[in-house]
């Protein structure tokens, strides 16, 4: 099995970042290993919606994972725990790396040195190829997106060691409800950045469609502008009708784009009422010929592995679940680890 779409943030064990937070000496809002863990188990009825997932953690397991050790520690675990549950094949894992530096008390070279080593290390100890996606953000600046685009260039893959390929590729991350795609100048800035990692022959994958913020009409927009190889989520792609489901259907196709659908958080942060909804999203797009994969998003923090996640899809495709065998084939096609 491959994992496409996992976030560094929601990854990694309690007990490994009260390991990191204990080492690093740093003072936090988290007294003792019990307040953490507390902290990091979610109640997903309490969630109300992805900007209120995003909000609520991701700044307290950034700060902890952020100086080149802690970096090193949290993408090892990572990996070692998906093995050791799943017995992954490989492991995209996405990041920020400007959220990780401590309002500029580390540089960002040695935070993306340090995952590199980290996943090098991991690959050594466990037979999982892996690689590394920037997440640019939303809500950051455009200059802070150039950076990590600029680090991306300098750091991309240049040959695997074991089975870690380095930097593989760029992602856009972050809350919907900014919508940059309808914002024109942001968009044009976007589109060079892509066109800069691109001619850098690394793969671009763009969060869109994961909620009503970006429906149908911006995920198409993203398309048409950014021609991602593969797209976060997409799922709003089910509420597409009439011309624009034709028309996203057909972008969807002709450029070969695949979706990253990640079932169990999109039931936490409510984008679906129930996972009969990604069932039927997986029956259409078997029947539209669009390619589409299935992932984690944030394992640990949405308790969940990448067998699971299948698990519950085919469970909710009762006599249909072996179309799912078509997205572990799409995987090993579309993901950013090619030899
Ligand atoms: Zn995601």
């Amino acid at each position: 099995m491959i994992d496409l779409h996992t976030h560094l943030g929601g990854a990694v064990p309690a007990a490994v970042m009260w390991e990191i937070l204990c080492d690093s000496g740093l003072q936090t809002e988290f007294e003792s290993f019990d307040a953490l863990q507390d902290f990091l188990t979610i109640d997903p009825g309490s969630i109300t919606s992805l900007d209120d997932f995003v909000g609520r953690y991701f700044h307290a397991s950034e700060f902890i994972q952020s100086s080149p050790h802690a970096a090193s520690t949290a993408v090892y675990h990572l990996v070692a725990k998906a093995y050791r549950r799943t017995q992954l094949e490989a492991v995209e894992v996405r990041y920020n790396p400007v959220k990780r530096l401590r309002r500029g008390l580390h540089n960002i070279d040695s935070i993306v040195m340090a995952t590199i080593h980290g996943l090098q290390r991991a690959s050594t100890h466990y037979p999982v190829r892996t690689g590394i996606i920037f997440s640019l953000g939303r809500e950051l600046s455009i200059d802070s997106n150039w950076e990590i685009i600029d680090t991306a260039v300098r750091f991309k893959r240049r040959r695997p060691l074991m089975g870690a390929h380095g930097l593989v590729g760029i992602d856009l991350a972050g809350p919907e409800s900014l919508r940059n795609e309808a914002d024109a100048d942001w968009l044009k800035e976007a589109v060079k950045m892509v066109e800069k990692v691109r001619s850098e022959n690394l793969g671009v994958t763009w969060h869109v469609g994961e909620t009503s913020h970006t429906g149908p009409e911006l995920m198409t927009r993203a398309i048409e502008h950014i021609q991602p190889d593969r797209i976060g989520h997409g799922i709003e792609l089910r509420k597409a009708t009439g011309k624009q489901r034709e028309r996203l259907c057909e972008l969807l196709r002709e450029n070969e784009i695949s979706l990253e659908i990640c079932p169990s958080v999109n039931l936490v942060t409510k984008s679906i009422g129930d996972i009969s909804e990604i069932a039927e999203l997986v029956r259409f797009c078997h029947r539209e010929e669009i390619r589409y994969t299935i992932n984690t998003d944030n394992p640990y923090l949405i308790h969940t592995n990448l067998q699971r996640e299948f698990e519950i899809v085919a469970q909710a495709l009762g006599p249909d679940a072996k179309l799912l065998e078509q997205a572990h084939q799409t995987a090993r096609e579309v993901t950013f680890l090619q030899p």
